[in-house]
């Protein structure tokens, strides 16, 4: 298995996803297969959201894939730590960073949103916020064409 072979599944995976129609899973049998060790071909770095439960948005069950969350899907030390253990212990082949939209986290870093410690949270995409030139329109969470300016500085 190659990287772009793992990617090909992932993207299968979501096509499954967007047509309603995925796979369906023991989960208990697949816990109790996973017991034996763990041997997950990507792990994937998203948003704390609700809305976009990762093993589902690729159609992949328990065992399958490490998933890494945070509010905004930024990278810190401790989430490239874990992407390394993922990587260079378990054999991971991909790295996938997935965003989404009308994301609550991208809106509270440009609103500046003060929370006990979602503040510190938050800080950690003042850079795409700043990345983001001159802009027409207001530069707050209600400018959608904001957020989204934002949200694609976000990528790499
Ligand atoms: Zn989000």
């Amino acid at each position: 298995m190659t990287p772009d072979d793992v990617i090909e599944i992932m993207k299968l995976g979501n096509r499954r996803f967007m047509s309603d129609s995925l796979t369906k899973r023991v989960h208990t049998k697949q816990v109790r297969a996973a017991a034996l060790g763990q041997f997950p071909k990507a792990i994937v770095l998203g948003c704390v959201d609700s809305r976009v439960p990762v093993e589902d948005v690729f159609d992949l069950g328990i065992g399958d894939v490490f998933v890494a969350r945070i509010a905004g899907n930024f990278a810190n030390t401790d989430i490239i730590g874990s992407m390394e253990f993922a990587c260079k212990v378990s054999g991971s082949m991909v790295v996938m960073v997935m965003g989404h939209e009308d994301c609550g986290a991208i809106m509270g870093a440009i609103d500046r949103v003060q929370l006990g410690n979602l503040t510190a949270t938050l800080n950690n995409l003042q850079p795409a916020v700043q990345a983001v030139p001159g802009f027409e329109g207001d530069r707050d969470a209600t400018n959608g064409k904001f957020v989204q300016a934002v949200a694609d500085k976000m990528s790499f």
